[in-house]
């Protein structure tokens, strides 16, 4: 660390987010390695660290020989107006050497509202923010993760992307990146021998054409570029790198524990979530295998928690046996456990009690509709009965804090299923009032809707969003429909819900909104204290184009989508005839009842594909 940076970490907020040096980082000999990644993740340290992907893809690029992968973050305001001034360009933690000293630098974009942060990143870095004025072989600037299943509003900005899960695709990508700088390739050269990797997508190659409406008309294609680029999984998890050393931090940060990846992929098929799309098919650890990495990565960070992730982990087959064996170890050790995003309907009072014996924190339930009517068109199988008995056995076992989640402007929403939300909270009330083992501390019920946000590569990638003003509406309406002082009702701000659509399912023109909004300041737009409305649309009237032509229009079902070129597996045919269904109030079973054929399995090489 420079005396010059020394001295502005004296004067921010926060410094040890940009300090490095904690336990179990990495760090490696320079002249030994001769291939340099900075992993970067568009938001604040605490955010960043908090990823279990930042951390399995530090664990996998370092396990390699002669790589070196360092992480970096977006400095918070203060920090880049001190390294602004001081001319410090933006660094990577473990060597605190610039970004330009790296052959790779990786992305991480699990949410589009971080798009601005990565220019800004890019330009602290003192690089240009546009791939095609880094003419340069390295540093490759390159993103994967959730949001990248439409790359296209930031095709402008990145060299290349790789789709899907990263342990092995991004080793193979910067194995290619290490023979081309020891053969001296151009970074053409490179990008196109890139296409050959499974996985990668180089939007350079690919040119859209739009109707005189703004549709698409089709896109054109290089020579030798792949028509769709499939996604890449990891078939068998057992085999893969699995974290076991993670970096602890030395401040405090949002998830601050061993986080244990049980399985990967959903069985549920809700139609509005995308992560239930994208992550398909299921694949799960074994039990033994967790239970062995389990002891592991805590013998191996001192935490005194650890808690199980996936998408939905009740739905882990031998979630029982696993938080037994889990418990037997950890209970001695005062090592605690904690299972979150449960469902309503296979909800175990049993587990939870063995599970959070000490302090019984607050439950949650994410039913996201409140009549049945809604939640058959989304395909939440969860019903009212569902629900209220597992708020009967959480009160009977003493909880009193409730949270429910709901979306509101779901497609076909009526006035009906909005006030259904205050019924089914007031119901919840008699459940309390009638089963709870103790009513002496009394309830609090707390209901919050978020504004639905059509996702690609879900049944509902057609769908248009309630316009702010119509959203605002349903807001009164449910609030004026609640009448109980125990049920406290939240909504989210709907505008970012709007940008956040608009990019969801932008194209490549809107790169020249990201970079207007970045220049005018734009950058950590998830956080209220930096997003502007006004900034957004500031930008997009300069560059001529209407958020709502993105967020609020229902595209016809043989549109052409920017996002078609990605192949997430489950088939654009599959989505429209859930989204049919959706519209009849039929509901799909789950992948466990019966496989429905959405193509998602031809991704694994055992199985026979149906296509
Ligand atoms: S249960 Fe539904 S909402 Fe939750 S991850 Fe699975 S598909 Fe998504």
């Amino acid at each position: 660390m420079t005396p010059k940076l020394r001295r502005v970490l004296t004067r921010v907020q926060k410094p040890a987010r940009y300090t490095g040096g904690e336990y179990n980082q990495i760090v490696k000999d320079k002249a030994a390695v001769d291939l340099r990644m900075a992993f970067c993740f568009p938001d604040t340290y605490e955010i960043g660290m908090s990823n279990l992907g930042l951390q399995i893809l530090y664990g996998a690029i370092n396990a390699e020989p002669g790589m070196w992968c360092e992480r970096c973050f977006a400095p918070w305001g203060d920090m880049e107006e001190e390294m602004r001034r001081e001319g410090i360009p933006l660094y990577a933690l473990e060597s605190a050497d610039p970004l330009t000293a790296f052959d790779a630098i990786g992305f991480s974009l699990g949410y589009e509202m971080a798009y601005t942060s990565v220019l800004n990143m890019l330009d602290l870095a003192g690089l240009p923010v546009r791939s095609a004025d880094r003419t340069a072989l390295t540093p490759l600037v390159f993103a994967g993760g959730t949001s990248c299943v439409n790359p296209e509003p930031m095709a402008d900005f990145m060299d290349l992307f790789v789709l899907g899960e990263g342990e092995e695709l991004d080793v193979e990508l910067l194995r290619l990146l290490r023979k081309a700088k020891q053969e001296n390739w151009t970074k053409d050269e490179f990008l196109r021998r890139a296409t050959d990797i499974p996985g990668v997508y180089v939007p350079r190659f690919y040119t859209p054409v739009y109707n005189g409406d703004g549709t698409l008309l089709r896109v054109d294609r290089e020579a030798g570029a792949p028509e769709t680029v499939r996604k890449r999984i990891v078939e068998d998890l057992d085999t893969a790198f699995f974290p076991t050393k993670c970096v602890v931090p030395s401040t405090e940060i949002v998830h601050d524990r061993v986080v244990l990846e049980v399985m990967r992929g959903c069985i549920r098929g809700c139609r509005f979530c995308q992560a239930g799309f994208v992550y398909r098919p299921v694949r799960r650890h074994s039990t033994d295998f967790l239970l062995e990495k389990a002891k592991a990565a805590l013998l191996n960070s001192g935490y005194e928690e650890i808690t199980l992730s996936s998408l939905s982990t009740s739905d882990f087959k031998g979630l029982p046996e696993l938080a037994d064996g889990l418990l037997d170890w950890c209970e001695p050790r005062k090592i605690s456990l904690s299972l979150p995003s449960l469902r309503a309907d296979n909800f175990s009072m049993a587990l939870m009690e063995r599970v959070q014996k000490v302090r019984k924190t607050g439950l949650t339930f994410a039913p996201e509709a409140g009549s049945q009517r809604l939640r058959d068109v989304i395909n939440k199988n969860v019903t009212e009965e569902d629900v209220l008995h597992s708020c009967r056995v959480a009160f009977e076992g003493g909880w009193n804090t409730l949270k429910l989640y709901f979306m509101l402007g779901l497609p076909t929403e009526t006035d009906e299923d909005v006030v259904a939300i205050a019924r089914l909270a007031e119901k919840v009330l008699h459940t309390w009032r009638e089963y709870a083992s103790n009513k002496s501390r009394g309830v609090k019920i707390t209901v919050s809707t978020s504004m639905f946000v059509p996702k690609p590569h879900t049944p509902f990638e057609w769908e248009s969003q309630v316009t702010v003003e119509e959203y605002l509406r349903r807001v009164k309406l449910l609030r004026e429909s609640i009448h109980s002082r125990s049920i406290v009702y939240n909504w989210h701000e709907p505008h970012v819900s709007l940008i956040e659509a608009a990019l969801s399912r932008g194209d490549r023109r809107m790169g020249a909104v990201l970079e207007e909004v970045w220049r005018n300041g734009g950058r950590l737009d998830s956080w209220s204290d930096y997003f502007s409305m006004d900034r957004w649309l500031a930008a997009f009237e300069t560059r001529g184009l209407d958020p709502a032509f993105y967020a609020f229009r229902e595209r016809g079902e043989d549109e052409l989508f920017p996002w078609d070129v990605i192949d997430v597996g489950v088939r654009k045919s599959y989505l429209a005839r859930e989204r049919r269904e959706a519209y009849a109030g039929r509901v799909t079973p789950d992948c466990r009842v019966k496989c429905m054929g959405c193509g998602a399995n031809c991704l694994l090489e055992r199985r026979a594909c149906d296509e």
